[in-house]
């Protein structure tokens, strides 16, 4: 133990800090236990996948053109269908990320005179542009697909009666995003929506059901797809992608939809048969594997931290004690300089561009200044240890990912010195 503290002292980290760690793993343990059987599963269930898709080293082989006849682009999208229980999947590095992925599912499955009904709540902020709530070039709303939102209770449950007044004959599809992303509901678990799903085909057989699965994937043993959801979409620079995919997305679903979401990202008469690989098959296929670890690995930093910023008196969102959806992890720090050194603990932490002082700036498209750090191998990917939040009240930091559990307690620990080094929090 004491080499470790050695090594973490040399990182900036006091024994203070250190001994409410140690207070925190072992309260931990069960938790982190459970954390590691869902990889478990997850590992087995991708490796099964592999398997009974005869994985080989000519699966990474590079292609280049048209990607004709691409042996490892099919296999690997073959793997992705079995794992998420789905008939078909595109998986691609022409899909540039996750806001791209939605788009192809949108406005590959809605024609002229449909609609679109978000029916727990508001999509995800880029897709307001995708789909015309706010006026863009190009928004489905341009191509005369109407939108329908309906909101959650107030205790956070879905507003079936709602639901079910707002389906009409033109409802087409429903989109559900699993993740809480920068709201303040809770994150669904795959068997409430899997209800949600139910409950909207008891009504119209033929809606199809999208779900928005940034963040979520391997965070449970089963994912949308396995419980009625005719589309789940995500971005690779996110979870499934396990930190080594370069670029990309995904979208698992039925034959149809995905037939139709092919011909939308190449050609009508193309669809999947076109698409080179431009050699990122060993980072698609190596990350997707190592990706129910890196899951674990995040989830263990976001309930780590809620456990001892809960223990500093502060709100958590979730709690560490609660159930996980997602990786995400929130923590209400109530002053701009307690947001700015926790930022500045996690960038320092980082293997990347550790040097450097994430400092607010004013980015296009938020009413308030916004504060981000992230030390990453992945331009802007979140599987790896981040961390951001708006410079207003509470003065939420939002953070995820980490390709390691020890990487993100390292982060964690750094925001925490941050803190106490600048006296905005006292240990006893
Ligand atoms: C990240 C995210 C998106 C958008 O993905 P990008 O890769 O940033 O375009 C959409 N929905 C949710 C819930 C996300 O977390």
């Amino acid at each position: 133990m004491n080499i470790i503290s050695d090594i973490y002292n040399k990182l900036g980290i006091s024994n203070k800090v250190l001994r409410l760690a140690d207070e925190a793993e072992s309260a931990l343990t069960d938790k982190f236990k459970k954390i590691d059987s869902i990889a478990e599963y997850n590992q087995a269930k991708v490796t099964l996948a592999m398997h009974n898709n005869r994985v080989n080293a000519t699966c990474f082989a590079a292609t280049t053109g048209y990607g004709y006849n691409d042996f490892g682009r099919d296999t690997l999208e073959n793997i992705y269908a079995e794992v998420f229980g789905s008939e078909a999947a595109l998986v691609r590095p022409q899909i540039t990320c996750g806001t791209h992925a939605l788009a192809i599912a949108l406005s590959a499955n809605l024609l002229p005179g449909d609609e679109l009904l978000c029916p727990a709540g508001g999509p995800y902020d880029t897709l307001e542009e995708v789909i015309g709530i706010r006026p863009s070039p190009c928004s489905l709303k341009e191509y005369g697909v109407s939108y329908k939102q309906v909101e959650l209770k107030e205790d956070g449950t879905f507003d079936y009666e709602a639901i079910r007044a707002a389906i009409t004959d033109k409802t087409k599809m429903a989109e559900i995003q699993r993740s809480k992303g920068y709201k303040t509901r809770p994150s669904f678990s795959v068997e409430q929506i899997g209800e949600l799903i139910k409950f909207i085909k008891s009504i119209k057989p033929d809606i199809i059901c999208m779900v928005d699965n940034c963040y979520g994937e391997f965070t449970q043993i089963i994912e949308p797809t396995h419980v009625g959801a005719d589309m789940a979409v995500g971005s690779l620079i996110k979870n499934p992608g396990g930190g080594l995919a370069p670029i990309g997305g995904y979208i698992c679903g039925t034959q149809e939809c995905i037939d139709r979401c092919a011909y939308r990202l190449s050609a009508p008469g193309l669809g999947q048969e076109v698409g080179a690989n431009l050699g990122t098959m060993t980072s698609f296929y190596q990350g997707f594997f190592l990706s129910p670890n890196v899951v674990a690995g995040a989830l263990k930093g976001a309930v780590f931290a809620s456990y001892i910023f809960e223990k500093l008196g502060f709100n958590t969102v979730p709690k560490s004690t609660e159930e996980r959806f997602d990786i995400i992890q929130a923590v209400e720090l109530l002053s701009a300089e307690r947001l700015k050194a926790f930022c500045e603990g996690i960038q320092a932490a980082a293997p990347v561009d550790s040097y450097v002082t994430p400092v607010p700036w004013a980015m296009p498209g938020y009413d308030s200044e916004v504060i981000m750090a992230a030390g990453t191998f992945i331009q802007g990917s979140s599987i790896e240890l981040s961390a951001d939040g708006p410079m207003r009240e509470p003065y939420a930091v939002f953070f995820q990912g980490g390709l390691t559990w020890h990487n993100a307690k390292l982060g964690i620990l750094t925001a925490l010195q941050k803190l106490v080094d600048k006296g905005l929090v006292k240990l006893d």
